[in-house]
């Protein structure tokens, strides 16, 4: 019987999954949410395998992979549309029988939250910080009330009010391009693979979803919070993009104004640490990453079921958080450096370092960028 509590800050992603994780091992979290609702919100997510192995973990992969939309093939264009790199996941998924998944944010979060008790999800609650009444801790939220838990799990994402107040020199590094997304019917657009093509002009990646519609990002070097980004429209991605090779230019058509998504991009720099006694980092609080290779949720998704993992071991929650820092500090850290030094390349904007980068990676044996990907869609379970 359960008699210590947790709480979980954070129901996003991270949050939830690590609830039912948790529920799954008989023990039942509390979430907490800053927002007022669980509303859908954002465009696509890649979910690689190493995803799909931990909601296989968790008891939940056929219910989110029948809301996505399988994606064994990943290409890398140039702007003209000629293949710079080509990644098959067939054979590896093939060996674990999981395979890479496409899915809009909104339809994984209603599947996650679906999965918990409603009472158990209190939205409209920011944590601000936390005291420590002995060897409790209590939690303060913006709008004057207050938790006491035996065992805190702060999944608040890359601002995290619990990781600043524990670590206050780590914060958010921006990496120095920005981003559009949207979702738009698909149209004529291939089904049968993700890309993204590569120009100096930035970056444009296609990501077919389900119920025939894609999710599309676009990437540009600028200051960080510029103002002509923030007001940037359509029209102006068509006059950056306007020139890609087809379908670019028909699927910024297809798209209004209004479904423009806008963020700067920014990751944490590794962290040393995520356990702190009772109080465990997760998700994008621990090791948020750039999105440059889709595995910033996949890796808060792998936190949640390596927790249950360690906690069904060890009888003891801190010695349990512990051994999850031990598992996960050097996982996340290749992902978060690889992550930020491919988007250094991805970037480059001078043309004739685009035009060697494009045909030196032309040169990479194909068994390498396969071991590569081997790397990032393993689990450790
Ligand atoms: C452009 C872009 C594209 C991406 N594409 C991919 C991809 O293809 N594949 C992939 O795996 N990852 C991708 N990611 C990364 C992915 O979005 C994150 O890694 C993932 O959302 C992290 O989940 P999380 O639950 O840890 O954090 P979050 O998603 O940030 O969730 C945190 C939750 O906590 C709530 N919250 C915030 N502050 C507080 C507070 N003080 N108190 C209580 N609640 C609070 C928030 O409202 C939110 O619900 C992308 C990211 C970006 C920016």
């Amino acid at each position: 019987m359960q008699t210590k509590t947790f709480a979980i800050l954070g129901g996003g992603i991270c949050g939830l999954s690590t609830a039912i994780a948790l529920r799954n091992i008989g023990i039942r979290a509390e979430v907490y949410e800053s927002a007022p609702q669980f509303r859908p919100l954002g465009a696509g997510l890649l979910l690689a395998a190493n995803a799909m192995r931990s909601f296989q973990k968790i008891g939940i992969a056929e219910k989110i992979a029948a809301r996505g939309r399988l994606l064994p093939r990943f290409f890398i264009f140039d702007d003209r549309g000629k293949v710079i790199t080509a990644a098959d996941a067939t054979a590896i998924g093939k060996k674990y029988g999981l395979h890479n998944f496409a899915i809009h944010r909104a339809d994984l979060h209603e599947a996650l939250a679906a999965e918990l008790d409603p009472a158990q999800l209190h939205t409209g609650k920011r944590a601000t910080g936390f005291s420590k009444n002995g060897a409790r801790t209590v939690v303060q939220f913006e709008d004057g009330s207050t938790i006491e838990t035996d065992y805190l799990l702060a999944a608040e994402g890359i601002h995290s009010a619990i990781r600043r107040q524990l670590l206050p020199d780590a914060g958010p590094r921006y990496a120095g391009y920005t981003c559009w997304r949207a979702v738009v019917d698909a149209g004529p657009v291939s089904q049968d693979f993700a890309s993204e093509t590569w120009g100096a002009a930035g970056r444009f990646g296609i990501v077919p979803l389900a119920g025939n519609r894609i999710y599309w990002f676009a990437v540009v070097n600028a200051p960080q919070n510029d103002r002509a980004m923030r007001d940037f429209r359509v029209a102006d991605l068509q006059r950056l993009f306007g020139k890609f090779h087809a379908p670019v230019s028909q699927i910024l058509a297809r798209t209004r104004d209004e479904d423009l998504i806008w963020n700067d991009i920014i990751d944490l720099q590794p962290l040393p640490r995520f356990a702190f006694g009772n109080i465990l980092l997760l998700g994008d609080a621990a090791h948020a990453t750039t999105p440059n290779m889709g595995q910033g949720a996949c890796q808060a998704i792998e936190d949640a079921a390596i927790l249950a993992d360690e906690l069904v071991k060890s009888q003891d929650p801190e010695a349990a958080f512990a051994a999850f820092e031990k598992r996960r500090l050097k996982r996340t850290r290749f992902i978060v450096e690889n992550s930020w030094s491919l988007g250094k390349v991805a970037q480059w904007e001078k043309p004739l370092l685009v035009f060697l980068r494009n045909n030196l990676l032309r040169l990479v044996p194909e068994r390498l960028n396969e071991r590569q990907l081997r790397a990032v869609l393993t689990t450790d379970f």
